[in-house]
This record gives structure tokens, C-alpha cells and sequence, in this order.
């Protein structure tokens, strides 16, 4: 028996009373877990198992897979359901949160960035795509995939201007650039909140407001940069967020 805090990333139906959830675990990182919704559960409620529930479990683990023994909320995040717009974003952090965990891997810094986001996004009434950005350039710094925006990401070279390389992961000075190389012409304001962003601790963003031109060059500078490194393409929250043509 194990217990712990957890996040529900996903949960799958597999029989009437059978769910299969992907939660992500302060002390085991992401597991998969299967779970009856009949008994067990004090909150005499399937909540404990839906996607954004933030809780308490305990688990225990049968024949190679870990089952939800018992669940407890701590916070439900029932605001971000009641908001489409809210929930479309939202939906799709948890599944890119899904793609850049590894298995079984804790990961406590990514723990509290997940329920810091939410918490911001559920107290949010406007403009949540700041807090959106904010969060993925935060989750890449911390896995070392994102940017090195201070110096040349290939010789260390201070002077630097806004030529950035989309497969090396960060600014590129002149004399390292050649032109067979993927570049994305940053701008000086994009530049700045990604700084800005980066220097602050995600709580600190709560009142985070950019600029709707700078935040469109941001938007399209980090879904050519997300689309090269983790294939989001096949995500069906995008689609989701497309379909309800959200423009923040
Ligand atoms: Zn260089």
C-alpha cells in the first residue's frame, strides 16, 4: 500500500464500473491506475477519478498494475469545468503534461508547477494564454529542452542577436550561424517575457498580462517549437481548442 497526492491526467472507461486512470503521483510520478467506482471511495462520488481532480489515493499494486484502493479530494478545480474556454486550455495541459513524463518517474517540481497552473487558471476570468506559455517554457526548462536565450546555445558568445535554432534549443550568433540550420526569427519583446517568464516563479505570474501582439508571436514562436520537439500534432486537445475556435 502506498498513499499519495495525485492529479488525474486521464481516466478511460474499460467496463461499467471500471476506470482506468493516468495519474500523476507526487511520490511515484506517472502511473497508471485502475479503479471500481462503486466502492472504496469516501466521496461517494466518481469525482476522485475524473481528469483535474487533485487527491489524496491510495493505491496498491496486483498483478503488475497499481489499483486505486481509496481517494480522497483535496481540490476538484470544479471552476475549470464550468468555463469551456477554461476547460479546452486546461485539457490541454494535462495531456501535454501526459507527453513530457516519463513513467514511474517522480517528479516533484512538475507536481507543484501542475497544481500552481491550475489553481491560477481556476481563480482566471480573462486572457489564459500567458499562463498557458508560461507553463510549457517552464516545464521544458526545467526537462532541459528549452532555451537557452542568454548566450549562444552552441559557443557561449554573449552577443547574440534573435536568430533562434529550433532544433538546438535556443539563440545563435552570427558566428555560428549558417544558413542550413532551422532558424526562427525571435523578436527583442518575445525575448524579454520569455526572460520574464523564466525569472519568476509560476505563482508570481498570476497577474501575468502580455501584450495581445507579442503574445501572437508567441503563440505561433512556441507551436513551431513544440510541433519540431514533441509532435503535438496528434493531440486531441488541440483539435478540441480548434473546434471551439478559441482566441484568447
Ligand atoms: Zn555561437
Amino acid at each position: 500500500m502506498i498513499s499519495t497526492e495525485g492529479i488525474v491526467l486521464k481516466q478511460i472507461k474499460t467496463g461499467e464500473d471500471r476506470r482506468i486512470v493516468v495519474l500523476f503521483t507526487e511520490k511515484l510520478g506517472k502511473i497508471s491506475a485502475g479503479s471500481n467506482t462503486t466502492y472504496h471511495m469516501k466521496s461517494k462520488s466518481s469525482a476522485i477519478l475524473h481528469p483535474f481532480s487533485y487527491g489524496k489515493y491510495t493505491l496498491y499494486k496486483g498483478k503488475g498494475i497499481f489499483n486505486i484502493n481509496y481517494g480522497e479530494t483535496i481540490k476538484s478545480f470544479y471552476k475549470i469545468g464550468e468555463n469551456i474556454e477554461k476547460y479546452a486550455y486546461c485539457s490541454y495541459i494535462l495531456e501535454f503534461t501526459e507527453r513530457i513524463l516519463a513513467e514511474n518517474q517522480r517528479d516533484p517540481y512538475l507536481f507543484e508547477l501542475l497544481v500552481d497552473f491550475l489553481e491560477i487558471i481556476e481563480n482566471r476570468n480573462k486572457k489564459y494564454l500567458p499562463i498557458i506559455r508560461a507553463y510549457e517554457i517552464k516545464s521544458l526548462i526545467h526537462l532541459g529542452m528549452i532555451p537557452q536565450l542568454n548566450e549562444c546555445v552552441r559557443c557561449g558568445n554573449k552577443e547574440i542577436g534573435v536568430s533562434f535554432s529550433i532544433e538546438e534549443g535556443g539563440l545563435i550568433c552570427k558566428e555560428c550561424y549558417n544558413n542550413n540550420m532551422l532558424i526562427y526569427n525571435l523578436s527583442h519583446s518575445i525575448i524579454e517575457v520569455m526572460n520574464y517568464i523564466i525569472n519568476n516563479p509560476i505563482k508570481k505570474l498570476e497577474k501575468l498580462f502580455i501584450d495581445d501582439k507579442v503574445i501572437e508571436l508567441l503563440n505561433a514562436f512556441m507551436k513551431r517549437y513544440l510541433e519540431y520537439h514533441l509532435d503535438l500534432e496528434k493531440m486531441k486537445s488541440i483539435d478540441f481548442i480548434n473546434a471551439c475556435s478559441i482566441s484568447d
